[in-house]
């Protein structure tokens, strides 16, 4: 064993050899060094634990380890994949795409310095809360806007700002579990106000909330819009309004946390009902919340608009409010967004979310079709099936979009390793195993992805 360990050739012999000449030209001397004393130091506990037997003192080997390690270390971790499994507001891929007037704006503004704090006709300093408020009070009709780092920090702000010390009055049944283990009363506790829980899993009244703002020391009342989950059977809800009644009655504000943040009218996407911030508003809800890259189709933001100028006005001079603000990438995204709401037929087309959610099967199945063709020589086999896309990203559970996948299969490949294989890819094609076969939804593979998938699937093998 000690006779191996002295087979390593120096750090300076294996420098210095041919094979490091290129290394050595690409990189600098430091990087080159500590990834070659990596490399060394694990060949040496190969060699202890008795694992390694041949290729010691080949500084071949050291040098292509070296430049896979410095290749791996001096790129970003973050890459590019294409989601072929139809869950289109994926949260593990990234939520929402953005549209190419969003990423043309964020380019242009991030590259160069920006009116971000700054009245540029005053010549003096401006508010970054002011960028996107126009466009929120436009679209939802609210009074006050904010734009915050993501729906969860818009919550805690509200209650923070609007129940510090006080009870929120929740129904049982909108206790829900926001994704990645949050829970909205965690969520709640944080913010320092306190959860009063109302009615039951399946039933809350109108009588149980008013039982409860009635006694204790109530802040709020908060109606969180269950949008991951049905119940369904022996239930009641109260609605938006009668809470609003009830608010107004014995004087508390009524919060909606909407989730999804639809800024345009759901039958228009081939959605069921879903309530909107513009209608919440309509109702008399004094703040709403929701999501930037839910169905919104923008930037992580959490946007909250309000009926009145009040509680927004104390929220922007709330510490709090300067932790969980936004950068102009965000401002500057999630505006150029905003700005194709304005025409509904634009949105349509040009906001990847809901260019999706309304391809037609016919389109689908064409270019599922094209795919299907140009693949006829691959060695894997490609057939078109029919199946479903959702939502996803905590947004219309049960909901089902029927769409057209590619069922890819390998001879003597199972669908895992199969999967494996196209995750192992350069760009790597992620699919979904349903009834053991490896498919890939074309619902949310954008059409200029096309070509992509198809050299994904025509290398895959070789
Ligand atoms: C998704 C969701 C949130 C959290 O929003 P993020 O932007 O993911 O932080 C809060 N409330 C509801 C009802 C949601 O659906």
């Amino acid at each position: 064993m000690n006779d191996k360990l002295r087979q390593i050739p120096s750090i300076e012999l294996i420098m210095q050899s041919d094979h490091f000449k290129e290394i050595l030209r690409d990189h600098s001397r430091s990087l080159v060094l500590s990834a070659l004393q990596e490399e060394i130091e694990l060949l040496r506990n190969r060699i202890l634990s008795g694992e390694f037997q041949d290729m010691i003192g080949q500084t071949g080997a050291f040098a292509d380890s070296v430049r896979t390690k410095l290749r791996d270390s001096t790129r970003i971790s973050l890459c590019e994949i294409l989601n072929g499994t139809g869950v289109i507001l994926h949260t593990n891929l990234g939520r929402a795409i953005l549209s190419k007037y969003a990423l043309e704006a964020m380019n242009s503004i991030s590259g160069c310095y920006s009116n971000l704090e700054y009245d540029v006709n005053k010549g003096v300093r401006g508010s970054r809360y002011d960028h996107c408020s126009r466009l929120l009070k436009e679209l939802t009709g609210g009074k006050s806007a904010l734009v915050l780092n993501n729906g969860a920090a818009a919550l805690v702000m509200v209650l923070r700002s609007m129940a510090l010390d006080k009870e929120v009055l929740v129904s049982r049944g909108e206790l829900v579990e926001i994704g990645g283990g949050f829970r909205i009363p965690e969520i709640l506790e944080c913010s320092g106000a306190r959860l009063t829980e109302v009615g039951s899993t399946n039933r809350t009244r109108i009588e149980d909330y008013r039982e409860a703002a009635e006694n204790g020391d109530p802040g709020l009342i908060l109606k969180v819009h269950r949008s991951n989950f049905n119940i369904t059977g022996f239930t009641e809800e109260t609605s938006l309004a009668s809470l609003i009644d009830l608010g107004k009655e014995v004087g508390l504000p009524v919060v909606h946390d909407l989730g999804s943040g639809l800024l345009l009218d759901p039958s228009l996407l081939g959605l069921p009902p879903e309530p909107t911030p513009k209608e919440s508003l309509n109702q008399g809800a004094d703040i709403v919340i929701f999501s930037g890259d839910k169905l919104l189709g923008g930037p992580q933001a959490g946007i909250l608009v309000g009926s009145g100028v009040h509680w927004v006005e104390g929220m922007q001079k709330d510490p709090l409010c300067r932790a969980l603000r936004v950068d102009k990438m965000t401002l500057t995204s999630l505006e150029a967004t905003l700005l194709l709401y304005r025409d509904p037929e634009v949105a349509l087309v040009e906001i990847p979310v809901l260019r999706m959610l309304t391809a037609s099967l016919d389109k689908l199945t064409e270019r599922a079709t094209v795919l299907a063709e140009a693949l006829i020589d691959a060695a894997v086999d490609v057939n078109l099936k029919e199946c479903f896309s959702v939502m996803g990203g905590g947004t219309f559970p049960g909901f089902e979009i029927p769409s057209i996948g590619l069922v890819i299969e390998l001879p003597g490949c199972t669908p895992n390793r199969l999967s494996d294989k196209l995750r192992g890819l350069p760009v790597p094609l992620v699919g979904r195993v349903e009834k053991d076969k490896l498919l890939i939804d074309l619902r949310t593979i954008l059409e200029e992805q096309d070509q992509q998938v198809m050299e994904c699937l025509s290398i895959s093998l070789t």
